[in-house]
């Protein structure tokens, strides 16, 4: 079964001069000259944009950028996103002034069908995230259909993914998440065995769910990053100054339990990169972690001894799914482990495995070392695909009406 099951697809809508309200995710990164500096999430909207423009529809997009928190920040503006869609597709798109008023109304009117208006960020009003009826209303009344293709926000219930179907019901998916569900389904239903998950970042408290719901599927668990630093400390390891989450101590030790009781394979680090300071001067020291962490330094990066160890793993594997750096990857003497598994996911691509990049750094990391076309798909959504392989419902999905 398809996770997006009997809901109504944008195939089945008629675009033919009808204004298509069309959620995307545009929330990308900007460089300091305010350019993206990664169009992943804009290259992957392109399908469903191109879609309704072919079928002589009028493309009202809208999206959030960053955390304005309700207030007009110009940094945060969709300007950059504008003009990165407009290059991509070759034809003008206009940047509404604001994305609710009679000012953006009166524009969104003087649409022709195939042209392209971005509405401006979301989140300058806080109604956004407050999912607010009275928002929603404004906003349905820019299109006469709806799409959602904003995969990266399909885990929230926000006005402009969520409550805005209530006033424009006649509303579908777009192309990136079908494909998004399709991949990441795919780790939940029968994932091709061995299914390897690998798991870093800093945060290990968001992650504890998704590790308990992969512990059912996988036969391999590889933990990097900080939150491998929380799994040594439950076992005892001195950490020294490294990020430990005192209060995930007891959950670890039960997910430690559990994997025993599974017979899932729990990778942990056995050698670190070590600092007193993050920074890309600072002096390094590798060690083998059972001799632990001395005071005043802190663990950066996994060693050479566990990258060859979490490669081989990796090399073994017929289904692969990767979120979060295994060190931290944005200085240099950090990044080798990161870098490192990057490059055996493409390789076990390569050689016949289904690759799934979780959002967020991991897929920044892809783009940075340049393999992200070797992977069988980097999602657009950190958060919402941690949620949806936690097998939790994105609400951004749920409701979509399905098919008549
Ligand atoms: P998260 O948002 O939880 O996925 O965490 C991502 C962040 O984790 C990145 O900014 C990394 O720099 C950071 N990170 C990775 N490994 C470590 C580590 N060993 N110690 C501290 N931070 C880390």
């Amino acid at each position: 079964m398809s996770y997006w099951g009997q809901k109504t697809f944008l195939e089945d809508l008629n675009f033919r001069g009808q204004r298509s309200l069309t959620r995307v995710d545009f929330n990308v990164p900007l460089d300091a000259q305010q350019q993206v500096s990664d169009n992943h999430r804009v290259m992957q909207a392109l399908p469903t944009i191109r879609h309704i423009v072919e079928q002589g529809g009028r493309a009202v997009l809208m999206s959030h950028l960053g955390r304005p928190g309700g207030e007009q920040v110009s940094e945060l503006s969709l300007r950059p996103a504008a003009e990165e869609l407009s290059q991509l597709l070759g034809t003008p798109v206009t940047l509404a002034p604001d994305c609710v008023g009679a000012e953006v109304e009166a524009q969104v009117q003087a649409l022709q069908d195939g042209e392209v208006v971005l509405l401006e960020n979301l989140r300058y009003h806080k109604a956004e995230t407050k999912n607010d009826p009275e928002f929603c209303r404004q906003l349905a009344k820019l299109g006469d259909v709806y799409v959602n293709d904003a995969f990266g926000t399909a885990h929230r219930a926000h006005a402009s993914t969520a409550g805005v179907v209530k006033f424009l019901p006649n509303a579908a998916l777009g192309y990136l998440i079908r494909k998004e569900l399709d991949f990441l389904g795919g780790l939940l239903e029968n994932p091709e065995q061995p299914y390897v998950a690998i798991l870093g970042g800093a945060k290990i408290s968001d992650k504890l769910k998704v590790i308990e719901n992969l512990m059912k599927r996988v036969q391999a668990l590889v933990i990097g990053g900080g939150m491998a630093n929380t799994f040594l400390a439950a076992q005892g390891f001195t950490l020294g100054d490294s990020l430990v989450d005192a209060e995930s101590l007891d959950p670890v030790a039960e997910l430690l339990e559990q994997a025993r009781n599974r017979g899932v394979q729990l990778y942990l680090p056995t050698d670190g990169v070590l600092a007193q300071v993050l920074k890309a001067d600072a002096e390094t020291k590798t060690v083998a972690l059972p001799d632990g962490v001395p005071e005043g330094w802190k663990l950066l990066d996994i060693g050479p001894q566990t990258l060859a160890a979490y490669k081989s793993v990796v090399q073994n594997a017929k289904t692969v799914f990767w979120n979060g750096p295994l060190g931290v990857f944005e200085i240099l003497p950090f990044a080798a482990g990161t870098v490192g598994v990057a490059q055996a996911l493409a390789q076990a691509t390569a050689t016949g495995a289904v690759t799934v990049v979780g959002g967020g750094d991991s897929a920044a990391a892809m783009q940075q070392s340049g393999l992200a076309e070797q992977i069988s798909h980097i999602s657009t959504g950190g958060g919402a695909s941690l949620e949806f392989l936690e097998g939790r419902e994105l609400p951004g999905v749920t409701v979509i009406p399905d098919r008549n």
